[in-house]
């Protein structure tokens, strides 16, 4: 009997349901000059010093295959910088396709089919999916109403075969930054049970309510657990989404394994770009880091008025609840109507309660689409 075309597809990829997005994406583009908080990236453009990099490093040929593991300079400068904020040797960092690269590299290398991941609910959406993918199942452990991380919770939720435990701070789509008991809570459970931490810290430059500066303020398992793989990248910090450069530190033997996957799949992360990267660290971000606070700011104050919000300390993300018992996504259809483009919280999360605003965008437009907003209740 001959195969339909359906008959091709995976299950891996059938397992993969996009829907939720997709039917925004789908109501968005009727819509003309939308008031978008749907965009998860920065409002600002790469800096200059890192596009004048890129281009010289275009036509100065740097266009072959990197090393597998990445440039050395970007390599050791970026293990430098790690081990003077964490206090220790973070051992071999490996530049990735972003660190949705990484997070598919660290995911095939760790799990086997049936092994476990526990993250928080809500979550990224990418780390239920390549559990899935790689045959494994990822656990989300539900920490509403404050999105706190609950240890008793997490801890309930660990079986035989629970292999990693996958922390996000700041977090997509709460924005909530983790404390240091939390992490302290979270390490004590990964060396009690024996798990590895993938610690995707994407939005780490974005802190608004932890001291900053020299000794950076991120809470971060990685400074007292060694089985800790330090995920971060420069899509978010430098506004590079679409230059894919993203990188991972931790002990070799798990970056190794990661390293020998990269050279069969993404083969090595963009060439020019690697080099541009190593130029925008030292480029300074603070003060658009002050004007993201300006945006959280307002964001909260105004929307508070109506809804029910957890604050944000971190990344450009805020998850209020809906009122009046109907769904996210009934509230987000009328949001749209109103042309507003918010994400319903069932696309991050088993619960459709709340909804994602990216508050990445102009003060005036925050103004506009907060109104319309707070109008619909
Ligand atoms: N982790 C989180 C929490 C994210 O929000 C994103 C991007 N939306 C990524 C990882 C991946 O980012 P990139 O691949 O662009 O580095």
């Amino acid at each position: 009997m001959a195969r339909s075309l359906s008959d091709f597809v995976s299950s891996r990829a059938n397992a993969v349901d996009a829907s939720g997005i997709r039917k925004v994406f789908d109501l968005a583009a009727k819509l003309k000059d939308p008031i978008n908080f749907s965009i998860g990236l920065p409002d600002f453009d790469v800096p200059d010093v890192a596009k004048d990099v890129a281009i010289d490093a275009i036509r100065s040929g740097q266009n072959r295959y990197t090393p597998t593991q990445g440039i050395e300079p970007l390599r050791t400068r970026l293990r430098k910088d790690l081990t003077a904020e964490f206090g220790r040797d973070v051992g071999d960092v490996l530049i990735t396709s972003g660190v949705s690269g990484a997070l598919l590299l660290a995911i095939l290398a760790i799990i086997n089919p049936g092994d476990e991941a526990i993250f928080l609910d809500p979550y990224f959406v990418m780390y239920k999916h390549l559990m899935s993918m790689a045959g494994g199942k990822g656990v989300a452990v539900d920490s509403y109403p404050d999105f706190r991380f609950h240890a008793d919770r997490v801890e309930a939720a660990i079986t035989p075969r629970t292999k990693l435990l996958i922390l996000n701070s700041p977090s997509n789509p709460t924005g909530i930054v983790m404390t240091q008991e939390e992490i302290d809570a979270a390490v004590a459970i990964a060396k009690k049970h024996d798990l590895l931490i993938v610690s995707d810290e994407i939005y780490e430059p974005f802190l608004y309510d932890v001291a900053q500066g020299a000794a950076r303020g991120l809470p971060s398992a990685a400074k007292s657990y060694d089985r800790t793989l330090i995920l971060r990248g420069f899509s978010k910090s430098h506004a590079m989404t679409g230059w894919r450069l993203g990188y991972v530190a931790g002990p070799a033997e798990i970056v190794g394994q990661m390293a020998k996957l990269q050279q069969y799949t993404f083969v090595c992360a963009p060439s020019p770009f690697q080099h541009a990267a190593l130029a925008a660290i030292d480029v300074p971000m603070d003060t658009y880091v002050a004007d993201y606070r300006i945006k959280r700011d307002l964001v909260f104050e105004k929307l508070s008025k109506k809804f029910r919000i957890n604050k944000p300390q971190g990344a450009f993300y805020i998850f209020p609840q809906v009122p009046d018992g109907q769904t996210a996504s009934q509230f987000v259809t009328k949001a749209i109507e109103k042309n507003v483009l918010i994400i319903p919280g069932n696309v991050f999360s088993e619960r459709d309660t709340h909804f994602r605003i990216s508050y990445a965008t102009t003060n005036e437009k925050l103004e506009r689409g907060c109104e319309i907003l707070n109008a619909l209740v």
